[in-house]
């Protein structure tokens, strides 16, 4: 069962509406997505939608990969794509509401993909789009530092394919690297990885910034093994995989120069890339800084670039199982 975090996600015969969180994510939703995005990453045709729908993209936070890949993703579904992304050409630098320029948005739009600062403000659009004569399908590219759940999604993706979900080998271990506590990535891959039991859970931080107090509460209320480290050298030797994840300093807070210089402590270069076993996968969600050297970028246990490559894919693929609704 998906776990919605609110009923107007769905419409009213059940079908999924709204995709904006990562607990929405639970394996029975994830793997048919992923079985899909392989048969389109292998050259099937995406099914196109059926009437002459428009995208929207709304962008008020900076992106490059899931712009990119969202905007080709609709494109290839055969939806007409339009955006937003510098404020100072829309109507909100004449003073109009945020809540009355996604009413416009939704109202001009079967598909709104955004990617905006306020978690709450995403679900207010939800609950309020729902009573639209025409609801738009709406998903979240990221919501400040609280979800992102497509990152989510590609990250499970290249997990999946490098073999880390499968139960069937045994217990896995998932080492997190960096800034844990202000990154969406983090926190809606978190989510997501909790529908996998074997998984255990090693946190290497920089100081101050570990995994948020939820995340660790919903570990322990699934009774999840995980355990905060700070010898990242020792935490490789035995990873299964290891999500890097730069300092998120765009959301303020702590001594941005004393983080750099620890992350720089923690870096990803080649000598310690040969600590991990030969299975072994690294994820980054990119963009990255310093946090990998790029002389790792073509170890096989490099998975960031696959997951870019993917992530077109799988966003086609969940674009494909939230088809607008048929004209009535
Ligand atoms: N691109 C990812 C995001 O939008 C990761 C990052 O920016 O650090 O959250």
């Amino acid at each position: 069962m998906s776990m919605d975090p609110c009923p107007e996600v769905r419409r009213p015969d059940g079908t999924l509406r709204a995709f904006v969180e990562a607990r929405q994510l639970v394996p029975d939703i994830i793997l048919p997505i992923l079985s899909r995005a392989e048969d389109l990453a292998h050259g099937a045709p995406p099914v196109p939608v059926s009437l002459a729908s428009s995208a929207t993209l709304f962008f008020q936070q900076p992106s490059t990969r899931t712009y990119l890949s969202f905007a080709h993703a609709a494109g290839s579904l055969g939806y007409h794509t339009a955006d937003l992304r510098d404020m100072r050409t829309t109507s909100f630098e004449k003073g109009e509401s945020l809540e009355d320029g996604l009413r416009t948005i939704a109202e001009l739009s079967e598909l709104v993909i955004l990617r905006q600062p306020n978690h709450e403000a995403l679900l207010d659009f939800i609950r309020t789009s729902a009573a639209l004569p025409r609801p738009p399908i709406v998903v979240n590219a990221g919501s400040g530092p609280s979800e992102h759940p497509t990152q989510s999604l590609i990250d499970v993706a290249t997990l999946h394919r490098r073999g880390i979900l499968d139960p069937s080998g045994g217990p896995k271990k998932i080492v997190f690297v960096g800034d844990l506590q202000r990154s969406r990535t983090v926190n809606s891959l978190l989510d997501v990885l909790l529908g996998w039991r074997h998984l255990t859970f090693v946190f290497v931080p920089i100081a101050g910034l570990g995994p948020s107090t939820c995340r660790i509460q919903a570990l322990q209320a699934m009774g999840r093994t995980f355990e905060v480290c700070d010898d990242l050298d020792e935490a490789l030797t035995n990873a299964d995989a290891v999500y890097l994840q730069r300092l998120q300093d765009e959301y303020g807070g702590g001594d941005t120069q004393k983080h750099e210089q620890e992350l720089e402590s923690l870096r990803l270069t080649p000598a310690r890339m040969d600590l991990l076993p030969p299975h072994a996968v690294v994820l980054h969600p990119l963009p990255r800084r310093r946090e990998i050297d790029p002389a790792t970028d073509h170890d096989p246990r490099a998975g960031w670039w696959e997951t870019v490559r993917y992530g077109r894919f799988v966003r086609t693929a969940l674009l494909e199982a939230l088809q607008p609704e048929s004209p009535s």
